[in-house]
């Protein structure tokens, strides 16, 4: 049995940032108040809560604190909150999640009517709908894009939104013949990862995604290789992989959410090859 890792598994860029904000800030303070879950990744969590970190679900009688913002980003009237309870900062939005936030707020303030494409309940959309006082159309996929009447608009996509689902969005405004300004702002994190899988699905017998269940971009790569291989299994952590028969694999695939950390990955790897 041999297994391979995809070429880019695991942490991105902005979640590696965040996190190590949080690991450098506990170090040398007491606590530090993370508005909502720092990252999609248990193991993470209670590994950053034992040093300190305290989960909130909102600023509500917050008082001389520290508040860390996750890399998903928050709308606007966090900033504004925070600033009004005298809150000290620690801002770990991922930078590509900023560069939306300016795009929408931008747009919004010349006019233009904000469609941003992804799903409306995860909290990196809720954060980029209050950049636009959270008048942004919502849509999943073009199925659920209404006739559009006259722009101008502007278009953005949640970071880790599958690129086929973004093109299809395109056509179907374009399609309108209205005027409208796209920003593919899909992160290269994602593009990479899902490329990854790709091209690794279809080559093994088995292809392992690991990653928080409730990982947005996790479960997206989950979907690209349910397609392409097919037996393909969801886990978060080492103790979900129940598996018996491993002689029937020759080849096993690996790819890993941008939530995940190196060490997840290799504690998989380990636990399969003990299992051999
Ligand atoms: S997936 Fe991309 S946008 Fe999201 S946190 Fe990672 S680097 Fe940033």
């Amino acid at each position: 049995m041999k297994i391979i890792i995809a070429d880019k598994a695991g942490f991105c860029f902005g979640v590696k940032r965040a996190v190590d904000m949080a690991i450098n800030y506990t170090e040398s303070h007491d606590s530090l108040i993370s508005l909502g879950q720092l990252i999609h990744n248990d193991q993470v969590t209670n590994r950053l809560e034992k040093n300190g970190l305290v989960k909130v679900d909102n600023l509500e009688g917050l008082k001389d604190k520290t508040v860390l913002i996750r890399s998903h980003g928050v709308g606007k009237d966090i900033y504004e909150k925070s600033e009004a309870q005298n809150l000290e900062m620690l801002d770990a939005t991922c930078p590509f999640v900023k560069k939306v936030h300016r795009i929408v707020h931008d747009y919004h303030d010349k006019g233009y009517k904000i469609i941003i494409v992804g799903n409306k309940d995860h909290p990196e959309i809720i954060g980029i709908n209050g950049w636009c006082k959270n008048e942004a159309l919502i849509v999943s996929d073009e199925n659920e894009l209404p006739v559009l009447d006259k722009g101008p608009y502007c278009l953005v996509a949640q970071t880790t939104l599958k690129l086929s689902v973004w093109n299809g969005l395109v056509d179907k405004v374009k399609s309108f013949d209205v005027e409208a300004e796209f920003f593919n702002t899909i992160c290269s994190a994602t593009a990479e990862r899902q490329r990854a899988a790709m091209a690794l699905a279809p080559k093994v017998d088995l292809m392992i995604v690991i990653g928080g269940y409730h990982s947005s971009n996790t479960r997206k790569l989950y979907e690209i290789c349910s397609t392409l291989c097919e037996e393909t299994l969801h886990v978060e952590k080492k103790s979900d992989l129940v598996m018996t028969n491993l002689d029937k694999y020759v080849m096993i695939g690996i790819t890993a959410g941008a939530s995940t950390p190196d060490w997840v990955i290799e504690e998989i790897v380990d636990h399969l090859k003990a299992m051999q």
